[in-house]
């Protein structure tokens, strides 16, 4: 089993080299989110086992030399056989169809196989179908509903339903419409089960809530930002945060803490480095984020002519996110847009010998009004000030 470190990253690819930090932070959601898939997985998910049985190459994106994605083909007289899989991230069918209750590569690799000839996003369909068992199970939809399909927590649900939602058959027809829409069109009580962060697949919150949870939480979006930080302390804390530029000062804000980092603090800094490389247009994968801001900053005077250091591209990064909480604003989201499914509010999550109870309302909201600070956006209601919106030239109207 490949460790967190940077040459596994170019071995197994960005997503099978972090398999095994995620399993042991929780990151892996079983049965749309009842529960969290342990250390055990490890044996199941046996990396150096699965690459006995394909056929890969590496793939890189344009001039990257990197190279962390790959074309697998399943090897003759093995489960795979058949297989033809190009694969940007190991790890996101794994997590995915595990929340499904699917467990094991030929089960794993045959729905990323499917969802990828479908044109389908595997957070997303994954999230729907899972959602669709649970309802099941708890009889809020029927046989009546599925045109008489059981629906059951194995690979032949999940990879039959991605089917039948690219084709709208069957139930598929309500659940291509999304979390949010196919969950408000069942009704009795559906809505609970949808497990989202602003209508895409959600991330278990209530074992760890780290930076890469609270940015997915208060981004425009709901997407997961590529920020890397599942326990980080200590010296490596503070390495990062002088690769991107922060000072002494800005560092000891976000390191004075007995355990870890100060969350919404050092959220607002790792969101605007991944916003930084964003719109550099280089990738925000964690190989790229080892690189001193610095560096970016001459790279961007060198191409355009234009004086650039460490200050201005963060300037330009908080602009951005700001001008995208304009946007959002103007098209009536608030604060409640960027709070957690009502199940990691109620229901605890079993992990390993441990109960995680659900999230605390009071810490989550003292957690966003310290972030919402941090960005210089109202700790109250997370708006933008009218004269701040008037500096970026938008309306709120
Ligand atoms: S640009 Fe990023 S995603 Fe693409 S191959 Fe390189 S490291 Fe991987």
């Amino acid at each position: 089993m490949p460790k967190l470190q940077n040459e596994n990253f170019r071995k197994y690819g960005k997503g099978l080299a972090h398999l095994e930090s995620v399993i042991k932070t929780g990151g892996l959601s079983y049965r749309n989110f009842r529960e969290t898939a342990g250390p055990e997985l490890l044996k199941v998910f046996d990396i150096d086992k699965l690459l006995e049985e394909i056929n890969r190459s590496r793939r890189s994106c344009f001039s990257c030399p990197v190279g962390c994605k790959h074309y697998m083909t399943g090897k003759e007289g093995t489960e795979l056989a058949g297989l033809s899989l190009p694969l940007s991230c190991g790890l996101n069918p794994i997590i995915t169809a595990i929340n499904c209750g699917v467990t094991g590569w030929p089960q794993v690799l045959r729905f990323a196989e499917l969802s990828n000839k479908l044109g389908m996003d595997q957070i997303s369909i994954s999230a729907i179908v899972a959602m669709a068992i649970e309802l099941y199970e708890k009889r809020i939809i029927t046989k009546a509903d599925t045109d008489g399909l059981s629906l059951n927590w194995d690979a032949a649900t999940l990879h039959r339903l991605v089917h039948d939602i690219a084709y709208r058959k069957g139930i598929g027809d309500v659940l291509a419409n999304g979390l949010v829409e196919a969950s408000r069109q069942i009704g009795r009580g559906a809505e609970y089960y949808a497990i989202h962060f602003k209508g895409i697949g959600g991330i278990e919150s209530r074992i760890f809530l780290s930076a890469f949870l609270l940015s997915a939480l208060t981004n425009a979006t709901g997407h997961f930002s590529n920020i890397m930080f599942f326990k980080t302390a200590g010296n490596e804390l503070v390495r990062y945060c002088k690769k991107i530029g922060m000072t002494d000062k800005q560092i000891e804000s976000v390191s004075s803490v007995s355990d870890g980092y100060n969350v919404p603090r050092m959220t607002k800094w790792a969101d605007d480095h991944s916003f930084i490389l964003e719109c550099l247009g280089i990738c925000m994968h964690y190989i790229y984020q080892e690189f001193d801001v610095s560096m970016w900053a001459d790279l961007y005077t060198a191409a355009t002519g234009i004086d650039m250091d460490v200050k201005g591209l963060f300037e330009a990064a908080s602009r951005g996110r700001d001008m995208r909480k304009a946007f959002n604003m103007r098209e009536g989201a608030t604060r409640k847009d960027d709070g957690v499914p009502e199940r990691f509010l109620t229901e605890s999550v079993k992990f390993g010998e441990n109960l995680y109870p659900p999230l605390d309302i009071a810490s989550l909201n003292s957690l966003l009004s310290a972030y919402y600070e941090e960005r210089g956006w109202n700790p109250k209601d997370g708006t933008l000030s009218p004269e701040r919106i008037k500096e970026l030239t938008m309306s709120s109207k």
